[in-house]
């Protein structure tokens, strides 16, 4: 069979027509007749297994029941009235309800036959009921037994509301499958298929549909995740081919001076494996002659600064000009300070543009830009800036913490004949899977493991009655000369409450430690920034002790010698803001702390992200609980992209399928880039399909 015929609209689909039509497409987005075949069922019940009436339990479960009904009554309610069916078997009875349709149903309902009826069960008042529930005679039901297994399909209340029951769609999926699912080319090549002894498509949609048994069904399942999991990452490898084949880049050809003297006689420290691999993958990049693309993630504290400045090294020695961009205005200052060190050993120029850089030092700056001398800038977005022209920009370093600027990386782009090669640095680890997903036509290298030396930050969970001894716990830390951040929870919706919350905790705090002996800052969102980095400065230099904030200090704060981080309502955070949060101490020699308060009462999600926080420092582990917790949708980036469009595969509980797809995806495209051998031919064909049908992935670069 032909796709085409897959592509004819749902209407011409015999039991559908014009009206269930137009419902199939506002609430499940079905349009075609390969829409419906694709939807595929949420989860299966066995329909061998039966309950008693006697023994049901208030799970709110769709379970299915042998018994007769006894008796039919119409109930008067506030709003109408209600058709309540007694229902028994041999061990109790139960009410069927139905609130419309009445006249109908009543003259369908059989008394005193053995009927199934299927449905959800409430209870209310020690009675159980059943609202709307599928009913057939149980000799019927017997013979229609297809399967065990029995698919329920995503529905909306819409569509039960209007008749289209899963019954129906399972008559509408048999009907579609019996008469128009025909043999056809099997997408995946015949390679894989019999590698990885999958099923093969066609069997795959049958059994997905109506699984003759749990081994069947599983590996349909298997094979329709490979499938789409396999296809998507085919797409964002050929797309990352493509791009490298096309996009020329500025070729750093040679290791030059300046990165062997730094390395040889300045590198403050020496570099961990990490950091080693991670130059070398950008080393090879950069000599490649297309253009670098890559995304560097590190926790906090892992060292991506020195890997940025050994790579715009390379672009020096090269004869480029560099530029490092930050979020903020803060996080740039410190940027620049931190490398002014290292450009002065060797005597190259670099120098900071922010919103606040004087007109009078800005000119001489852009002029130097322009004619070359220039060679480092370090800034934030000022330098997207129009009037921010460089002479040959080589390299672009975005650091950008936690923030996705995809639009904004694209603005730099423009700015130059050609594109500068990019390397991004983010301080939040994305999980691989969803890594793999988001970015699979983006290069990514990892630092994953911290400098040596690094003391572990001790984390603990206290409950808010506990408070005395925290408080005890700061007094003994002070006296040994640390410093102390404690944090509040300040989100949007409700600001007026948690400023109170803030200020009502600054006041006990200084109640609690009073002056001259303690001094405490206080810095939030709503201060004027000459507020802020006056208390900012008074913290960093010492002059005090404790910096009661909100989450304004998440990013780029930077003050060795605070080693106790406090968290108030910490089951109020996501856990990645957790660990942005607690990234902020252990920059010191010193043991670090962290304390995580909570009210008593916590919901099984908040329990597990303090748990979590509690158990692993490793941003790499609570990345992947977060995903586990939240789901790609809430996380960052995910929003748009195609990772939440999935059909079947669930990028979370699929992970191991995915890395299999994308080994395996990256096998045919090493043998085969164009996908021109007879082979692949199914795979070209699918691939052009998706990019026709549904050109999802556009808008991640
Ligand atoms: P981040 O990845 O958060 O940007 P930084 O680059 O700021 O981390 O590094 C954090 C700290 O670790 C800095 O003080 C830096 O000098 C130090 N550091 C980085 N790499 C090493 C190393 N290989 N050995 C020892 N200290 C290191
Ligand atoms: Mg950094």
């Amino acid at each position: 069979m032909s796709s085409n015929v897959l592509q004819t609209p749902i209407e011409y689909l015999k039991g559908v027509g014009p009206g269930r039509a137009t419902l199939l497409r506002q609430e499940l987005s079905i349009n075609t007749f390969q829409d419906l075949l694709h939807l595929f069922p949420n989860r299966y019940i066995d329909r061998t297994q039966y309950h008693k009436i006697g023994q049901l339990v208030n799970t709110g479960a769709e379970v299915q029941i042998i018994g007769t009904i006894t008796h039919v009554s119409l109930v008067d309610q506030k709003r109408g009235k209600r058709l309540v069916a007694e229902f028994s078997d041999d061990t109790g009875s139960m009410e069927l309800v139905w609130f419309r349709g009445h006249k109908w149903i009543k003259q369908s309902l059989k008394t005193g036959v053995p009927l199934v009826a299927f449905g959800r069960l409430t209870q209310f008042k020690g009675q159980f009921s059943m609202a709307h529930p599928e009913l057939e005679l149980q000799s019927e039901h017997q013979q229609q037994l297809r399967t065990a297994l029995q698919p329920l399909y995503p529905s909306t209340e819409k569509l039960s509301k209007s008749g289209v029951s899963n019954r129906l769609m399972n008559q509408l999926t048999a009907q579609l499958i019996q008469e128009h699912l025909g043999p056809s080319l099997d997408p995946l090549p015949e390679h894989l298929i019999s590698r990885l002894k999958l099923m093969d498509q066609r069997q795959a949609l049958m059994q997905i549909h109506f699984p003759t048994d749990h081994n069947a069904l599983a590996r349909a399942q298997f094979r329709l995740k490979f499938e789409e999991l396999f296809f998507i990452q085919l797409q964002l490898l050929r797309k990352n081919l493509i791009h490298k084949k096309k996009i020329k880049g500025y070729q750093f050809t040679q290791v030059g001076t300046l990165f062997n003297t730094f390395f040889e006689q300045h590198l403050p420290f020496k570099l961990t494996p990490a950091q080693k691999r991670v130059i070398k993958e950008i080393r090879q990049d950069l000599g490649a002659g297309a253009q670098m693309n890559r995304l560097l993630q590190g926790d906090v504290g892992s060292g991506k600064t020195i890997v940025a400045f050994m790579s715009v090294l390379l672009a020096l020695d090269n004869g480029f000009q560099a530029c490092i961009l930050a979020p903020t205005e803060i996080l740039s200052v410190q940027h620049y300070n931190g490398l002014l060190e290292y450009c002065k050993k060797l005597n190259i120029s670099i120098s900071l543009l922010t919103g606040s850089t004087k007109a009078s030092e800005r000119k001489p700056l852009l002029e130097a830009l322009k004619s070359g001398e220039l060679q480092i800038l370090v800034g934030t977005h000022a330098l997207l800036e129009n009037r921010v022209v460089f002479k040959n920009l080589g390299l672009a370093i975005i650091d950008e913490q936690h923030r996705f600027g995809v639009a904004q990386r694209s603005k730099l782009w423009h700015k130059n004949e050609f594109p500068p090669n990019v390397l991004v640095m983010t301080a939040t680890p994305i999980p691989r899977t969803l890594a793999m997903s988001l970015y699979g036509d983006l290069d990514i290298s990892v630092i994953d493991t911290l400098p040596p030396g690094r003391k572990p930050i001790k984390t603990v969970h206290r409950f808010d009655n506990n408070r005395l001894k925290v408080f005890g716990f700061i007094r003994q830390e002070i006296a040994k000369g640390r410093q102390v951040y404690i944090v509040y929870p300040l989100i949007q919706e409700s600001q007026a409450l948690d400023y109170k919350d803030l200020m009502d905790g600054y006041e006990s705090i200084v109640r609690e430690f009073p002056s001259p002996k303690y001094q405490v800052s206080i810095l939030h969102g709503q201060m004027n920034s000459a507020d802020k980095d006056f208390e900012m400065q008074r913290f960093a230099s010492g002059q005090t002790q404790i910096m009661v904030a909100t989450t304004v200090i998440e990013v780029g704060v930077n003050v060795p010698n605070a080693s106790v981080m406090i968290i108030e309502s910490a089951e109020r955070f996501g856990l990645s803001q957790l660990h942005q949060l607690r990234g902020r101490v252990g920059r010191g020699a010193d043991q670090s702390y962290c304390i995580l308060m909570s009210g008593n009462k916590l919901s099984d999600d908040a329990r597990e992200r303090l748990q979590t926080m509690v158990a692993t420092n490793d941003g790499f582990e609570i990345s992947e609980a977060d995903l586990r917790l939240r789901g790609p949708g809430d996380l960052m980036g995910t929003q748009q992209s195609g990772v939440l469009q999935l059909k079947i595969a669930d990028i979370v509980k699929d992970a191991e399928t995915l890395k299999l797809a994308r080994s395996y995806a990256q096998e045919v495209l090493r043998e085969d880039p164009d996908l021109n051998k007879p082979e692949h031919t199914g795979v070209r064909h699918t691939l052009a399909a998706i990019f026709k049908f549904k050109n999802i992935w556009h808008h991640i670069s």
